[in-house]
């Protein structure tokens, strides 16, 4: 530990405790201070650590909560990041945070959710260190902000290559993720699922279409969702690796769980995992393959995936007088078809809201919506009673499910939330609010007045 390593810890801890006193918390300036007084602050914070990251477009913060609980099974500590702030400046602060005035950080474990974007900048400092690294998959997101998905595969790339003893843990049913392998590693293992998971699987596999060796076009033996499932290209020979581990099959689906049937490296294992809707298995397998690399038995990990509180996977469940609100967070197609299937399964009979913001956070361009398969959710959702919509394009949401054949005749579009929670309240039915980041945020917000909320974990 240099002092001057040291003297920047103190001075991050110090603007830390004066933005507190100023009651101005949660900016970046803390972190920005201490990369100025020492640019290369994490590789002398993390130096005896083990460093775990976990990148990839969906599925970052369930997975990091869910590695959380199996290093806490095994008895060692842990620090992470704070969900919204996964960028250099967030990670600094919270390393800074974990330390003492010593300047020595003192937990075993450096759990880090890493921006696909943000990666090489955070591990450009790690150089030799043990460091795991997770890629959850590569979807097509905020295209305004990331462009094409082969531009987000490439800084992921861009970081995995300044780690040379990296430990790298990918989805093998992703096409473009388990194209990382061909980095400089020092171990490899693959997560995935071995058969399709529903019976009527969505085929929209626009983000990964062509082969990202040779150009042609993959072929499947099956799909799980999106472009995820086990693809081959028959003119190269890339095709999706044997994972260590695989879920085999769900045995049964339950409301927030799901009971499997796992291959964790050779042993069948059966557990029920306490996270909502298939898209969740995905984070599951992720924890569960690092919770292997770290040396927990499988009765270890069963016993965490049956024990997740149920605030994880997205999914946040509120009383509202008589009316049940579930309230989940969609970010893209992939992440929104997934909430679809979701809603398919549960043959919704009350109300079903949905929020669209076009800010920044949200994505300018509100052009993807159109590659949401609403059309696949029109005969699950006859019985329900209400289609709400909010948020500043709300209109625009209106029209994409006018299109997809819902019932115009319960079409309503109310964007003032104040208004739309009363409303939601005196009806005393179930209700599913599906919202955009930004819209998630400010209902979020109005909605506090209503009933105490939990901090919002972003994901
Ligand atoms: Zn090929």
């Amino acid at each position: 530990m240099s002092a001057r390593s040291t003297f920047a810890v103190w001075a991050g801890k110090i603007t830390t405790k004066i933005l507190k006193f100023s009651g101005s918390g949660g900016t970046s300036l803390p972190g920005k201070v201490v990369l100025k007084l020492c640019p290369d602050i994490l590789g002398h914070l993390a130096k005896d650590m083990k460093v775990i990251c976990v990148t990839g477009t969906n599925g970052k913060t369930t997975t990091c909560h869910v590695i959380r609980d199996m290093i806490e099974e095994k008895g060692s500590t842990v620090f992470c990041n704070d969900a919204g702030a996964n960028m250099l400046g967030g990670v600094v602060s919270a390393f800074v945070n974990a330390a003492g005035w010593d300047g020595k950080v003192k937990t075993d474990y450096a759990l880090l959710e890493c921006d696909e974007a943000a990666l090489r900048f955070i591990v450009e400092h790690f150089g030799e260190l043990d460091v795991t690294a997770v890629v959850t998959n590569v979807f097509r997101d905020q295209l305004d902000r990331y462009g094409e998905v082969l531009t987000t595969v490439n800084k992921i790339r861009s970081g995995l290559e300044k780690l040379p003893n990296v430990k790298l843990i990918l989805n093998a049913d992703c096409s473009l993720t388990s194209s990382l392998s061909d980095v400089q590693h020092k171990e490899i293992h693959y997560f995935g699922i071995n058969a399709p998971l529903y019976e009527t699987a969505s085929s929209d596999i626009s983000d990964a279409v062509y082969c990202i060796h040779c150009k042609t076009k993959y072929k499947y033996h099956y799909h799980t969702f999106g472009h995820l499932g086990g693809f081959y290209c028959d003119n190269c020979g890339y095709e999706r690796h044997t994972p260590d581990v695989a879920l085999a099959k769900v045995l049964e689906w339950k409301d927030g769980s799901e009971v499997v049937e796992m291959d964790v490296f050779g042993n069948s294992v059966k557990a029920e995992v306490m996270l909502p809707g298939g898209y969740n298995l995905y984070n599951a397998l992720a924890a569960v393959a690092v919770a292997h690399q770290i040396g927990l038995s499988d009765e270890q990990i069963v016993k965490v995936l049956g024990g997740l509180s149920t605030h994880f996977g997205r999914m946040e469940e509120v009383m509202l007088g008589d009316s049940k609100l579930h309230m989940v967070l969609v970010k893209n197609p992939a992440g929104f078809n997934e909430v679809l299937q979701f809603l398919i399964q549960q043959r919704p009979t009350g109300t079903i809201v949905f929020g669209l913001n076009d800010n920044f956070a949200d994505g300018k361009d509100i052009s993807w919506i159109y590659d949401v398969e609403f059309e696949r959710l029109t005969e699950a959702a006859v019985g329900a009673e209400h289609f709400y919509f909010t948020g500043k394009r709300a209109y625009d949401m209106q029209l994409r499910l006018k299109y997809a054949d819902f019932a115009t005749d319960k079409f309503m579009v109310e964007k003032d939330y104040k208004t739309l929670i009363t409303m939601l309240k005196q009806q005393g039915q179930e209700t599913f609010l599906v919202l955009s980041y930004t819209c998630m945020l400010e209902f979020r917000d109005k909605l506090s007045e209503f009933v105490p909320l939990a901090k919002y974990a972003k994901e």
